[in-house]
C-alpha cells in the first residue's frame, strides 16, 4: 500500500491540528460573540477536527472513490438488477418542478407531478396486466406487505376470518415470509421440486381453506420461470386464495409476459431494480404495487384520480372507505418514480421488450460458458439471471464460493450475489443485465476461470483474498452482530469525541 493510501485511510480526527482551518471569515466584529446570549455558548469549543480546505475536500474524494458503483465497473448482484442507470433520468428527477415541489401544496398547484405519477400508474398497469397500481410502497418489501394486506383486506371483506396460511417457495427472497408474519399470517414453506420449480404435489397437500395466498417470484429466484404456472394458479382460485407475484425479477420479462393477464391478483414492481434509479446504496427505492379486480377496492389511499376536465387531485382522507389507508407519507418517494417514467418514456414499449431479451440473453450467454468449470445445477435456458455452484469445487479443493467472491475483488469486480438462493449449495446468483457489452461480459467469465484454476494450483492465495482492497477478510458474523459503526477518539493528544 502506498504513502498516499496509509494517508487516506486516517479518519479525519486523526488529520486534525490545533489551529489548522478551513474557510475564513472576513473581519468578524469585534464583539460577534458578546451577541450571543451567554445560555447558547459552548462552555469548551467542540471537539471537531481541525483541518485545512484541501485537505477535508481530499479526504472524502478519495473516501468516494473506494466504494464500488456501477458507474466504476460491472456488478453482476444476482436478484438485483444492477443496471446502469442513464444520466437523462437524473436531469428529469433534478427539475426544479419536480425537486423543489412542497410536498404539502395544494392539487393545483402541483398538477404536473400529479399527472407523471398517474401516467407512471397507467404505464405500469399496462407493463404489469393490471387494473390499477398504487405508487406508495418505499421499496419491493414494502410493496409486499401493501399487497397482503389486501389480501387479508379482500378476505376479511367476505366474511371470510378461516384463512390464516400463506404459502412461500423455499427459494424465495426472504422478505415474502417476513410480509406474510408482519401482516398476521403463518408461513407454510413449499419445497423446489428438483427442476428449480414449484414442487406441485407439495404444494397442493398444503393448499386448503386457511390459504389467503401464495406468494410466487416469477422468474424465481433460481433465475427459471415458472413453468407449471397455469397448473398453480388456478388451484390458488378454485382453493378461494390469491395470488401473490414477487415482480423483482420483471427484468426478465417485461413486455413478454404480463402476470395479471396470467391470472396473477397482485404483484410489486421494485422500480429502482427494473426501471433504474440507483440500487444498493442503500438509498430510496420504490415498491409500486399492481392489482387485479379483486383487489382494486382496497388500494392504499389517497390514489390519484383524473377528472373529466382532465385535472388531476387526490383523493380526500376517508373518500374511500374500503380502502387499507396510507402505508407512506404523502404519494411516495417521487424523486424515484420520476427516474422510472423518464426510464420508460426513453425505452418505449418496444424498448422495454428489448431491455428483456438482451438480459435474458447476457445471462444465457455466460451462463454456458461458466459451465464449463462451475457447476451449474438447473440445465433450462435461464431468464436475467442464472444460478452457479462451486459445490463440486469445495469438494475438490477445499475452496468455497465465499473465497472465490474476495479474490474476485483483486481482480477489480464487485462479486454476485453468494449463498442465495438458500436452496442451491455454495451459490453464486449472476445477473449481468442488458447494459453490459459482450466484451464485459467475457471479461468477467475469464476473470472467475483464473480464479477457479487458482483453486487448483494456489488454494492459499484464495482462503486469504482480498489482497489488494483497503480491508482485507472481515470477520462477517461480528460485522453483522456488533457492527462498529462510529469512530471513537483514541488516546493521545486528540479532543476525544463526545458520546
Ligand atoms: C430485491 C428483492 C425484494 C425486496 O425488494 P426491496 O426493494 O429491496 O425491498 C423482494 N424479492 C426479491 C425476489 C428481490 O430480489
Amino acid at each position: 500500500m502506498s504513502a498516499t493510501h496509509d494517508r487516506e485511510r486516517q479518519t479525519l480526527f486523526e488529520r486534525s491540528r490545533p489551529g489548522r482551518g478551513g474557510g475564513k471569515v472576513p473581519h468578524p466584529p469585534k464583539d460577534a460573540l458578546s451577541r450571543i446570549p451567554s445560555t447558547y455558548l459552548r462552555a469548551a469549543g467542540a471537539a471537531l477536527p481541525e483541518i485545512s480546505e484541501p485537505e477535508l475536500v481530499r479526504h472524502y474524494v478519495n473516501l468516494s472513490q473506494l466504494n464500488y458503483a456501477i458507474d466504476t465497473g460491472f456488478y453482476p448482484l444476482g436478484s438485483c438488477t444492477m443496471k446502469y442507470n442513464p444520466k437523462v433520468n437524473e436531469w428529469a428527477a433534478r427539475l426544479p418542478g419536480f425537486a423543489g415541489l412542497h410536498p404539502l401544496v395544494p392539487d393545483e398547484l402541483a398538477q404536473g407531478t400529479l399527472q407523471l405519477l398517474w401516467e407512471l400508474e397507467s404505464a405500469l398497469a399496462e407493463i404489469g396486466g393490471m387494473k390499477a397500481v398504487t405508487l406508495q410502497p418505499a421499496a419491493g418489501a414494502q410493496g409486499e406487505l401493501t399487497g397482503i394486506l389486501m389480501v387479508r383486506a379482500y378476505h376479511l371483506s367476505r366474511g371470510d376470518t378461516e384463512r390464516t396460511e400463506v404459502l412461500v417457495p423455499d427459494s424465495a427472497h426472504g422478505t415474502n415470509p417476513a410480509t406474510a408474519s408482519m401482516a398476521g399470517f403463518r408461513t407454510v414453506t413449499i419445497p423446489s421440486a428438483p427442476d428449480g420449480g414449484v414442487d406441485v404435489a407439495a404444494f397442493r397437500a398444503a393448499l386448503g381453506p386457511h390459504t389467503a395466498a401464495i406468494m410466487i417470484t416469477n422468474p424465481s429466484t433460481v433465475g427459471l420461470f415458472e413453468s407449471r404456472l397455469h397448473e398453480l394458479l388456478e388451484a390458488v382460485h378454485e382453493a378461494g386464495a390469491l395470488a401473490y407475484m414477487d415482480g423483482a425479477n420483471l427484468n426478465a420479462i417485461m413486455g413478454r409476459f404480463k402476470p395479471g393477464e396470467a391470472g396473477f391478483d397482485v404483484m410489486h414492481i421494485n422500480v429502482h431494480k427494473t426501471f433504474s434509479t440507483p440500487h444498493g446504496g442503500g438509498g430510496p427505492g420504490a415498491g409500486p404495487v399492481g392489482v387485479g379486480e379483486k383487489l382494486l377496492p382496497f388500494l392504499p389511499s389517497p390514489r390519484v384520480l383524473r377528472e373529466s376536465d382532465g385535472s388531476f387531485r387526490l383523493e380526500t382522507p376517508g373518500e374511500r372507505r374500503t380502502s387499507i389507508g396510507r402505508v407512506r407519507a404523502f404519494v411516495g418517494n417521487t424523486g424515484v418514480l420520476v427516474r422510472a417514467y423518464a426510464y420508460i418514456r426513453a425505452n418505449g414499449g418496444c424498448g422495454l421488450c428489448e431491455v428483456s431479451d438482451d438480459a435474458v440473453l447476457a445471462a444465457n450467454y455466460m451462463k454456458s460458458q461458466v459451465a464449463e468449470f462451475l457447476d451449474v445445477p438447473f440445465d433450462r435456458h435461464c431468464m436475467h439471471e442464472f444460478v452457479a455452484s462451486a459445490a463440486t469445487l469445495k469438494a475438490e479443493t477445499g475452496v468455497r464460493t465465499l473465497d472465490l467472491a474476495k479474490r474476485l475483488i483483486d481482480y477489480g469486480y464487485h462479486p454476485p450475489t453468494i449463498y442465495f438462493p438458500l436452496t442451491v449449495e455454495e451459490a453464486l446468483l449472476i445477473e449481468p443485465t442488458e447494459t453490459e457489452s459482450v466484451e464485459t461480459l467475457d471479461a468477467f467469465v475469464e476473470a472467475l476461470r483464473k480464479i477457479v484454476a487458482e483453486a487448483h494450483t494456489d488454494p492459499d492465495l484464495l482462503y486469504a483474498a482480498p489482497h489488494d482492497s483497503p480491508v482485507r477478510r472481515l470477520d462477517e458474523t461480528t460485522a453483522a452482530r456488533q457492527p462498529n459503526l462510529r469512530w471513537r477518539a483514541m488516546t493521545g493528544s486528540q479532543t476525544p469525541c463526545p458520546d
